[in-house]
């Protein structure tokens, strides 16, 4: 047994649909602007160029049901996405195969400080103080394969306060899972624990305390999160 230097953090562990036992988090990656619609109101070109992807940490994901309103910014949007949950993985894994690494699915919202992210993309800087921050990932518990199948159609939705504002399908990804997994593998080693935010559809907006933002996808129910 290794022992530490003082107390070690904890693994970060989330609830599964129908299990007792958790999902442990090892690394979470982000697909960018995998909607076109979404790509076209951030001022992008929505053709499918590569992908390219970023990464939270481990501890931002946040099965609370709160998202705490995060400090230095005024502008703070919702990105509703579905969560792809890996158990296992590997390097160079094919299109084909990719499925298989899959242990389940779950809602998820990529909260964003956008006027610091915005800042961060005019100087050519890294956007993790944009993206990465504190209970940046809210997320709902884990639907296994084995309960809901492999999601690739189905509408995907975000409300505030009752109102909807963000509406599309998981058809219209551009890169679509298999695909990210694949692409993913070429450059990092994946691994079980592993966490995929597979991008937003378009009407991203801000948020303010007291709002209530609710992800509905079909097949995976609703979750409700509040901004406090
Ligand atoms: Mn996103």
């Amino acid at each position: 047994m290794t022992s530490f230097a003082f107390r070690q953090p904890p693994v970060v562990g989330l609830p599964v649909v129908g299990l007792e036992t958790r999902f442990p988090v090892r690394r979470v990656y982000c697909i960018g602007r995998n909607y076109a619609a979404h790509a076209i109101e951030m001022g992008h070109n929505p053709d499918r160029e590569p992908p390219f992807f970023f990464q939270k940490n481990p501890d931002n994901l946040d099965p609370s049901g709160e998202f705490p309103y995060p400090p230095r910014s005024s502008d703070v949007h919702h990105e509703a996405e579905l969560a792809v949950m890996l158990k296992s993985g590997g390097s160079d894994i094919s299109v084909e195969s990719a499925l298989d690494h899959v242990f389940g699915y779950a809602l998820s919202l990529d909260m964003t400080r956008r006027d610091l992210q915005g800042g961060q993309k005019k100087l050519g800087r890294p956007w993790e103080i944009g993206k990465a921050f504190e209970r940046s990932a809210p997320v709902g518990p884990i639907h296994p394969v084995s309960l809901v199948g492999h999601l690739s159609s189905g509408r995907i939705t975000l409300k505030v306060d009752g109102e909807l504002r963000q509406e599309g399908d998981l058809k219209q990804m551009i890169w679509k899972v298999p695909e990210m997994i694949s692409y993913l593998s070429e450059y990092f080693e994946l691994a079980g624990g592993d966490v995929i935010l597979s991008g937003t559809p378009a009407g991203v907006d801000s948020v303010d305390r007291g709002n209530v933002m609710e992800v509905e996808v079909a097949g995976l129910g609703a979750m409700k999160v509040k901004v406090v």
